[in-house]
């Protein structure tokens, strides 16, 4: 069966779904998304505070200060941050104050110290202040019932701190999918071992890890098993039952000594797919227990062009984002390029941007083991079937990357 990469991704994305929400402590949920509307229960500031050292005064009293004719007043008390103020202002009156102290009741604004001098017990004021001024209003940031963050919101850094800020140690997030990854074929030899006549190393399983670590997710390393039916189910089958998904590199191509094929048939509803893209062309994609596989091409620029394509969305579904894929972006291409086959063609391209706009270079030659020309670039720019384009010309591109 030939599918367009819109049908393949149509057909992935529907089968898998969110996976359950479980309650996590706010330190352990950057990454995650929020599965629950958040409300503010306390507000925030929670009291009237200075955003200035400086000296709380009433702003009648300085009204008319200025550089030539400062107002004098008495400085009555020093109120650090984290104390209660003791005194009641009054007018004439001052009291010393550090950023983010309670502002004493009496005060309404605060006089910045570099406009202020002072002289034993009292401060000369320069400038004058309107009420409210260098003044924290308890809730003008958050108020108590205040929707602080809806569900489906991803918690970064900012979203941590601010629960932190509201005193929430407790949220229910969607958690990040943990995959089981496998590498089959008997030529493969794993780091350090000896490159025997015939063998190659195993990247893809390393490179598929470290795309599940760049999105967050766990990964289980299922190492790698040789074309050995019997060895690859039950290693499968031990992966199933840890991992939420499972990822396969190599075995399913047209025509090979299928074992990954007959394994994964037996196992569930497995579908092979060719798809009408280069690289990538062969894929299987079936469930297993409501758990999605992923089987990969082994050709290494195909492993990590299909994990960007199809199983990253997927896994961002399952992990509740509701942008799943990454944006399209217009580039121009630095030279002409024909893409005469019936398969889009997703090129390595280095990506600039100068004065707002992308400019594309082609990193060099691309077969589909040519690793390098994936390492020298960051974005895939989309060539359809039959399709010519000249330099200079208008092409869509892809990060393989966080947006430039
Ligand atoms: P296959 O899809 O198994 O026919 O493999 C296609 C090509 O990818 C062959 O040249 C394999 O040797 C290579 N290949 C398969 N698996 C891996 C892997 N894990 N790491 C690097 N290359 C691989
Ligand atoms: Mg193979």
């Amino acid at each position: 069966m030939i599918l367009t990469v819109q049908q393949a991704e149509d057909r992935i994305l529907s089968a898998v779904s969110v996976l359950e929400p479980e309650n996590r402590h706010i330190s352990d949920s950057l990454g995650c998304v929020l599965a629950q509307d958040l409300y503010a229960q306390e507000c925030l500031p929670p009291f009237r505070n200075s955003s200035m050292d400086g000296f709380a005064v009433m702003s009648k009293d300085v009204q008319l200060a200025r550089i030539d004719q400062p107002v004098q007043l008495s400085v009555n008390e020093i109120i650090p941050a984290g104390n209660v103020p003791k005194l009641i202002l009054q007018s004439g009156q001052a009291a010393k104050i550090m950023t983010g102290a309670m502002l004493p009741d009496g005060a309404d604004s605060v006089v910045m110290v570099e406009d202020t001098e002072s002289i034993s017990e009292y401060v000369k004021v320069f400038q004058s202040v309107n009420s409210l001024e260098n003044v924290r209003l308890p809730g003008e940031s958050v108020k108590t019932g205040d929707l602080v963050m809806p569900k489906g919101k991803l918690i970064r850094a900012q979203e941590v701190a601010m629960m932190a800020a509201l005193n929430v140690q407790e949220i229910l997030v969607f958690r990040l999918p943990t995959v089981a990854v496998i590498s089959t074929g008997d030529e493969l030899a794993d780091l350090g071992s000896n490159l025997s006549p015939g063998k190659i190393r195993d990247s893809n399983r390393y490179g598929i890890m470290a795309q599940l670590q760049e999105m967050g997710c766990q990964s289980i390393d299922l190492g790698i098993c040789g074309d050995k039916e019997k060895n690859i189910e039950e290693t499968l089958l031990d992966g199933l039952l840890k991992a939420d998904a499972l990822i396969t590199s190599g075995g399913v191509s047209v025509g090979e000594y299928d074992v990954v094929k007959s394994v994964l048939s037996r196992l569930g509803q497995i579908n092979f797919w060719r798809v009408a893209m280069k690289p990538g062309k062969p894929q299987a994609f079936g469930l297993v227990d409501g758990k999605p596989i992923f089987g990969l091409p082994g050709n290494p620029v195909s492993s990590l062009t299909v994990f960007e394509l199809f199983v990253r969305p997927a896994l961002r579904k399952m992990a509740g984002f509701s942008a799943l894929k990454r944006p399209i972006f217009q580039t121009t291409l630095n030279q002409d390029v024909v893409n005469n086959t019936d398969r889009v063609n997703y090129m390595r391209v280095l990506v600039e941007k100068r004065e707002g706009k992308y400019y594309a270079k082609v990193t060099g030659p691309q077969g589909s083991g040519i690793l390098y020309s994936l390492v020298l670039a960051n974005g895939l720019v989309v060539i359809p079937a039959y399709t010519r384009v000249k330099a200079g010309e208008s092409v869509e591109m892809q990060f393989f990357e966080d947006a430039l």
